[in-house]
């Protein structure tokens, strides 16, 4: 179901621009009760008062939890089923974030990454990416948002700004804390800088080589490093963030002083944090994982040479936890 839908169920049972926003942001704040103080939904129209449980349930069944995996850094790996019985991962990170899935599997096909091996199974609606929000707030609070679960929002882009716009209205999350990610597809860029809610961007460089990128990315669009950091720096000067940078570092391949040397070169200067995230080392795929102090030497050096560098873990990686592994898992019929 898309958001766009839910409104017009709700509109059909007698609800006005502003009953909605109320059913919706309770839904999506997932508060609960205090008895003693007047309900949100109290005051509604008599027919969309009596369908609210009904619609509740509805809401409440767009996901359900299949298995949780906590890790030592504070996140827990969920693995979400939607209604078809399809899967997808949420992962609660630890600062009150939450990184939700836009798709069931992926079309980019990253050659790194689980969720790519099994291409594009189908789009997660905007009722299902914000109802991956509302099921994390059952657990913990969330501020914050990052779609770089499993998917490439891009490839979804109307069920995703759809989420993207109820969660900075009525889901009290910040816009910059709203975080769009992407390899960068035009039409986000097109269509970011329009909404009333504009997130933050976070762009998946991984290469600052354009044959390199293709390989690594082989289904991403044909757009060089160069006009990708462009088009991120236009946006960061439009909306006063600065772009995350996403660079899943794996050894021998994109850990080279050449590659290093074009960090430099593309984003020294300019208003961005470059996010360099050890690569995980999965058994199904050939890639390496550079030892955390190699890593930090990059990131230091990157550093010194003028661009602002995070060394990041990816969250919950002890539980077996690259994008697109829980899922993998569970297709091979083993239990998670
Ligand atoms: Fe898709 Fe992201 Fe995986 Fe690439 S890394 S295949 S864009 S989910």
């Amino acid at each position: 179901m898309r958001i766009a839908e839910l409104r017009d169920q709700l509109r059909q049972l007698g609800a006005n621009p502003a009953h909605e926003d109320r059913v919706l942001r309770h839904w999506v704040q997932a508060k609960p009760q205090d008895a003693t103080k007047r309900k949100p939904v109290d005051f509604l129209p008599r027919p969309l008062y009596e369908a609210l449980p009904r619609i509740s349930e509805a809401l409440a069944g767009l996901v359900s939890l299949r298995s949780v995996h906590p890790a030592d850094d504070g996140s827990e790996r969920l693995l979400l089923a939607l209604r078809d019985g399809q899967t997808v991962e949420s992962v609660l990170l630890p600062r009150d974030g939450v990184c939700v899935s836009s798709q069931v599997g992926c079309a980019v096909g990253c050659v790194f990454c689980m969720t790519g091996q099994a291409g594009l199974l189908r789009q997660v609606s905007s009722a299902e990416i914000v109802a991956q929000v509302a099921f994390a707030r059952t657990r913990r609070p969330v501020k914050k948002v990052v779609f770089m679960g499993m998917g490439e929002p891009s490839h979804n882009l109307d069920n995703v700004l759809e989420a993207i716009d109820l969660l900075g209205t009525q889901g009290n999350i910040g816009h910059k804390n709203l975080v769009f990610s992407t390899v960068g597809d035009e039409r986000a860029f097109e269509q970011l800088p329009l909404g009333r809610v504009k997130p933050a961007l976070a762009l998946s460089l991984h290469s600052t080589l354009a044959e390199r990128r293709a390989e690594l990315l082989p289904r991403a669009p044909r757009i060089s490093p160069e006009e990708l950091v462009e088009r991120g720096e236009a946006y960061a000067r439009q909306t006063g963030y600065p772009i995350q940078y996403q660079w899943t570092l794996i050894e021998g391949l994109n850990d080279s002083e050449e590659e290093l040397e074009g960090i430099v070169r593309l984003l020294k200067g300019k208003y961005a944090l470059m996010n360099m995230i050890p690569y995980n080392t999965v058994d199904a795929l050939p890639y390496q994982r550079p030892t955390w102090e190699r890593a930090a030497e990059i990131a230091r050096w990157l550093h010194r040479r003028g661009v602002l560098t995070k060394l990041r873990q990816s969250a919950g990686q002890e539980v077996d936890g690259g994008c697109g592994q829980l899922r993998a898992r569970t297709l091979e019929g083993e239990k998670v």
